[in-house]
């Protein structure tokens, strides 16, 4: 281990001059604002630069201020996010514009300690905008941050385990200390990003070689370290398109289940990967009328879960709503969809359930 003061200064210095040199032209980097760094360290939760940097675009042209977000219908905020997945990040983003217009008069907060109490906003976001945005020395520590500062000083023990975890915290608080927060906090970000990256980190022109335990012990790859595996589930489901020539059928998903309140075909769920019985789709939704196709759409890969879709296109005699929404073929776009079903109609007729050409 590598924790001498003068060697984490050392190493911090290497960092920020390396950052100062490589940054990416980022917008919320040209102009910093509190919204928009806010805004961005939230989009790109989960979400990579390159996939978050339209979200961002849209986001700050339909809502420019904070104000403009807290004032948005939810609907509106969710269809922008459509896409980016893990729903609750946009309602709680949602919630938070709500916040700091309601309890602070508009006014973004400017202490971690303030900052933290945001709907959506962890320690880690927390440190990343009293940091940047407000100068605070809040170490940030996400999977950049924990893959660095493993590597360099030698952290075999699994990262997912709170002892290590703590230790990675105390030396990346003791690399920021008398830095320049902003600059160390992004630096490091970006330097794990960029130069330390999981499978093709750039040993060979990287300015903290000299000082790199992993590096020198050949051991760039077997660090971090995760004890845990996670479980992943396989879900089966079945989309039924019903069209009457003039509607479509859909429906609002619960509170209890990914996609949260997000709107879908009415959904029939099995166990295994089986075709449902054409009785049993017009049963269950009392239809009547013809399949005329059932395709499969591609796995969909969640955090835990894998799903296998299916989707019934149903001819049927004319729709009444009881528990579903009527909505017309142009009105469909106008809903907040997953991904998954929103794909399929990029590549499927939506009528006819035909591939697109
Ligand atoms: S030498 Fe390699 S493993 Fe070590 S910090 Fe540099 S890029 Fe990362």
């Amino acid at each position: 281990m590598n924790d001498s003061s003068l060697g984490t200064h050392v190493i911090s210095r290497l960092l920020i001059d390396w950052y100062k040199a490589n940054k990416r032209e980022l917008p919320w980097r040209t102009e910093v604002s509190a919204y928009r760094t806010w805004l961005s360290e939230i989009i790109l939760q989960q979400t990579r630069v390159e996939q978050g940097l339209p979200y961002f675009g849209r986001f700050i042209e339909a809502f420019p201020t904070i104000e403009d977000l807290a004032t948005a219908p939810e609907d509106r905020v969710l269809k922008l996010w459509q896409g980016l997945g893990y729903y609750s990040r946009a309602r709680n983003l949602h919630k938070a514009a709500k916040m700091v217009v309601d309890t602070y008069g508009g006014q973004f907060p400017s202490s971690y300690e303030e900052i933290i109490g945001l709907p959506g906003v962890g320690p880690y976001t927390a440190a990343a905008i009293a940091s940047i945005v407000f100068g605070e020395e809040k170490a940030v520590v996400d999977g950049n941050v924990i893959r660095v500062i493993s590597r360099v000083f030698g952290i075999t023990e699994p990262v997912d385990q709170t002892a290590t975890r703590k230790q990675i915290e105390a030396l990346s608080a003791l690399l920021i200390a008398g830095q320049d927060p902003s600059d160390f906090n992004q630096g490091i970000m970006e330097f794990g990003a960029l130069q330390c990256t999981p499978k093709q980190a750039d040993c060979s022109s990287c300015p903290i070689q000299n000082h790199c335990w992993a590096y020198a012990n050949d051991a760039v790859y077997d660090i971090p370290l995760k004890s845990k595996k996670v479980k992943r589930r396989s879900r089966y489901l079945h989309f039924i398109v019903a069209n009457d020539g003039k509607n479509f059928l859909l429906e609002q998903r619960g509170d209890d289940d990914i996609w949260r309140g997000l709107y879908q075909f009415p959904l029939i769920e099995t166990d295994g990967d089986v075709e449902l019985a054409i009785d049993e789709v017009f049963s269950s939704l009392k239809l009547d009328g013809k399949v005329l196709r059932v395709n499969k759409s591609s796995k969909h890969v969640l955090s835990h879960q894998d799903l296998f879709a299916r989707f019934y296109h149903v001819e049927s005699g004319a729709l009444t709503a009881e528990k579903y929404l009527l909505v017309s073929g142009a009105e469909l776009h106008t809903f907040a969809l997953p991904r998954l079903i929103d794909r399929y109609l990029e590549n499927y007729d939506l009528r006819t359930g035909k591939k697109r050409h």
